[in-house]
């Protein structure tokens, strides 16, 4: 007999799906007790019936929302015309994809991926070719500059030069060609730079690190050196982009610069699919040449037309008032709220440190979501805050009031 065949009836539906994920999901993820099984804008429903408000919304991959109709509309339609060519043949979702997506970032060309960290690994080789054949750099010499506590994926390369020990130990052996700054120190990301960089990597916000702002001037100053050491500059908005910050880039909008390349992911398959994108101009992007690189799935007809919706969202500019507007409320009422020690943000999106006599962060967001607000921990005392950007004002009101229900009564 079989899990599924067994009598459900001692256990509670999610007691009963826990058992299933701890016999048969692998153990990389340790989710709070919550099974959900269905959703609409900010709300989620589990499988007893408790309703939630999801305040981590798919790591920002729901940005617009569960349910979302204009979504969910493109994906309908685009799933009973087409839903797969592969990069053999064209598809006439890609070239209005590619088009719309580049013009929304100001930048020339666009290079389709899936998953966030393929865009990274994708905007790596990008970066490395482009030193080899524009920059001169000598052949296998190539170095990326990367920020001490940045989250980019978990490939090996990634986890190469991760900080995090949990990410690397038992991964080895590992990619080099990597040379780590601490975050948000201009001159030490100077200093690292030598003739054979071809890039500097980094997150404008570093989210998964806990939401960490950086100091005032530095994305202008990163933009200053890469320009004047002739690197590209590589703005990883995976979770920073489209939308969280209140602005379409999180590099445009909190350091008013422009990266040379902008890699996306997340929201950009509206949480419906994933897709994800490197965007560049043709100087860089040109390097790539037919067979040296690709994705069976990069660029098919239902991510670009979940993605061209995702899009035509956020060049209706009202998403990113909203978000300026509800994220001006949520970062004011943090930040005079008792029983936390640390509050960070923008927009939408906050890194709060829990006091430690309160409990840890993971202690807090079990309570929290007992109390019917989700959310997730990062690292110790630290809980992360990331609504939809559709998210209302009550609902956004309510989900603080119930953090601060459950801070006093810890
Ligand atoms: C989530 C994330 C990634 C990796 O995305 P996946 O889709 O999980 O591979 C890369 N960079 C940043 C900044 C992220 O937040």
């Amino acid at each position: 007999m079989t899990l599924l065949d067994q009598p459900t009836t001692a256990l509670s539906a999610t007691a009963h799906h826990e058992r299933m994920l701890a016999e048969h999901s692998a153990h990389n993820y340790a989710p709070l007790p919550v099974v959900l099984s269905s959703g609409e804008g900010a709300w989620v429903t589990d499988v007893e019936g408790r309703r939630y408000l999801d305040f981590l919304a798919g790591y920002s991959a729901l940005n617009f929302g569960h349910g979302n109709p204009v979504l969910r509309a493109a994906a309908h339609a685009q799933l009973d015309r087409m839903t797969l060519t592969s990069r053999a043949f064209g598809n006439d979702q890609l070239g209005p994809f590619c088009t719309e997506l580049a013009a929304l970032l100001g930048k020339d060309m666009v290079l389709p991926m899936n998953t966030g960290a393929e865009a990274v690994e994708s905007g790596l080789k990008v970066a490395r070719k482009w030193g080899y054949e524009v920059k001169g750099v000598p052949a296998d010499r190539a170095r990326v500059v990367v920020a001490a506590g940045a989250f980019h994926g978990r490939t090996i390369s990634i986890v190469s030069f991760s900080t995090d020990p949990e990410a690397r130990g038992g991964f080895g052996p590992f990619t080099p060609g990597f040379d780590v700054v601490p975050y948000g120190d201009a001159e030490a990301l100077r200093a690292a730079i030598t003739p054979e960089t071809v890039a500097v990597l980094l997150e404008p916000v570093q989210g998964e690190a806990g939401v960490i702002v950086p100091p005032e001037g530095y994305l202008r100053a990163v933009r200053e050196i890469c320009t004047d050491a002739g690197v590209l500059w590589i703005s990883d908005e995976v979770q920073s982009g489209l939308g969280r910050t209140g602005h379409v880039l999180a590099t445009r909008g909190l350091g008013g610069v422009q990266a040379d390349v902008y890699l996306l992911g997340k929201a950009l398959g509206g949480g419906v699919v994933p897709v994800s994108a490197v965007v560049a101009d043709a100087d860089v992007l040109g390097v790539l040449r037919p067979g040296q690189h690709g994705s069976t799935f990069g660029g098919n007809p239902l991510a670009c037309a979940v993605g061209r919706a995702v899009i035509g969202i956020l060049r209706d500019a009202s998403v990113l008032h909203h978000t300026r507007v509800l994220g001006g409320i949520l970062q004011a009422r943090l930040r005079t709220m008792p029983g936390l020690t640390a509050v960070r943000g923008v927009g939408l999106w906050a890194g709060i440190d829990v006091d430690p006599a309160l409990g840890t962060g993971r202690e807090l967001g079990e309570r929290l979501a007992r109390a019917g607000v989700l959310s997730k921990d990062t690292h110790g005392p630290t809980l992360r805050l990331s609504p939809p950007l559709v998210v209302e004002e009550q609902d956004l009101h309510l989900a603080l009031d119930t953090l601060e229900g459950v801070l006093s009564r810890a």
